[in-house]
């Protein structure tokens, strides 16, 4: 059996909480697969031979321990036979940790003097020490019902996902954006995924890549599906009429316009909130804060940018802990249709001019 413990669940009003704490017990049971589930003040307890890393990488689950149960009556036999089966004896040190809920006639504490005394008359040579103990017991008992573990495993914590509606993600494959979907993810929000394809200016290695990519994130979100919309016609298009204007150094925010709307229509036939791109300051030439201004007229729904004040290392770490690095440096085309200096100061006047020339065809 586990006791799971959430946490933001916990700060929020009656109705708030229990739609989260049913989005994370649907969420775990997706996760983990064949369990038994049940809820009460504050934990949630699963039964069945589960995966704890699966378990971890749930969304609002903050730790989570494997435990026993007992009856209050049997404690005091169960945390004896739970020590030895924990090898206690291997420590020089330790220390027992209750925790209560529900009316009883004795403390916490007194009831952790009592459990430890016990322990130290079956194990004469360990020692007590409540402040760095080289082993803890915790037994959790709520009414007539007693939990005894000896170690805690960390969640990745967040909010249950689910819990804060849908977000299209414009999903590249690179490192940034499959760490900014996550970190939405992890505050709640159920993610669409659309990949442009800006085939003849990549090609089937580009696609593969963000296709092995999203499989990972697959592991957080079961319907993590990837939608894939072919982007090379207007690129085409849009080069010829820079080209002809010789500005071709706006390539690559003409591109980026047409896909957040692109990624803006995908959110309004699907009830999406918004859109979340793996945009940073300045991380490439292109991020710009005046670039950044021209790129989000091109959408009416607001553009999420978790990463924004990261550095590229903050990102990577993130990456590399969600399983998207090894992924997301596989060898893939980059974009041919960049030019040597795309600009860093786009100016908003420019970019309509062309647009009028590309809108009827497009929809700019
Ligand atoms: P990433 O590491 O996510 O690829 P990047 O550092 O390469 O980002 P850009 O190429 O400027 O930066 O892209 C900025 C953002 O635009 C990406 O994080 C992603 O959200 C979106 N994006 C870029 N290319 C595509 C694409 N082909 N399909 C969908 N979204 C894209
Ligand atoms: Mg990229």
């Amino acid at each position: 059996m586990y006791l799971v413990r959430y946490s933001e669940v916990f700060l929020k009003s009656e109705p708030v909480r229990r739609h989260w704490e049913s989005a994370l017990v649907k969420n775990i049971k997706r996760a983990v697969g064949d369990c038994k589930i049940r809820t009460d003040r504050g934990r949630i307890w699963v039964e069945g031979v589960i995966n704890p890393e699966k378990l971890k990488k749930v969304f609002g689950v903050v730790s989570f321990s494997e435990c026993e149960h007992c009856k209050l009556d049997e404690l005091e036999k169960l945390v004896i036979e739970f020590c030895k089966k924990a090898k206690i004896e291997h420590a020089r040190t330790f220390a027992v940790r209750v925790k209560r809920v529900g009316t009883h006639d004795f403390t916490s504490q007194q009831k952790a003097a009592e459990l430890g005394a016990l322990i130290l008359k079956e194990f004469p040579r360990l020692k007590v020490d409540l402040k760095k103990p080289e082993k803890e017991i915790f037994v959790e008992i709520r009414d007539d019902d007693c939990y005894i573990f000896d170690k805690v495993i960390q969640g990745v914590g967040g909010i249950p996902l689910g819990a804060q509606g849908r977000l299209v993600a414009l999903f590249s494959g690179g490192i940034d954006s499959p760490v900014a979907a996550w970190l939405m993810m992890k505050r709640g929000c159920e993610i669409i995924p659309v990949y442009l394809d800006n085939s003849p200016f990549t090609d089937h290695t580009t696609l593969k890549r963000v296709e092995s990519v999203a499989e990972v994130l697959r592991g957080c979100q079961p319907d993590f599906e990837l939608r894939v919309i072919p982007h090379g016609d207007f690129l085409l298009r849009a080069k010829e009429v820079l080209s002809r204007r010789k500005m071709e150094n706006y390539t690559c925010i003409l591109c980026k316009r047409q896909m957040y709307r692109t990624a803006e229509a995908v959110a309004r036939e699907e009830g999406a909130k918004g859109v979340v791109t793996g945009e940073s300051l300045g991380q490439v030439a292109s991020q710009t804060l005046e670039n950044l201004l021209v790129l989000d007229e091109a959408c009416s729904l607001p553009v999420y940018r978790p990463l924004i004040g990261f550095d590229k290392l903050e990102t990577e770490r993130i990456a590399r802990e969600i399983g998207t690095y090894e992924r997301s440096i596989l060898p893939a085309k980059s974009c041919e249709a960049v030019p040597k200096k795309p600009t860093t100061k786009a100016k908003l006047e420019k970019v309509l001019e062309v647009e009028a020339e590309l809108g009827e065809e497009y929809g700019c």
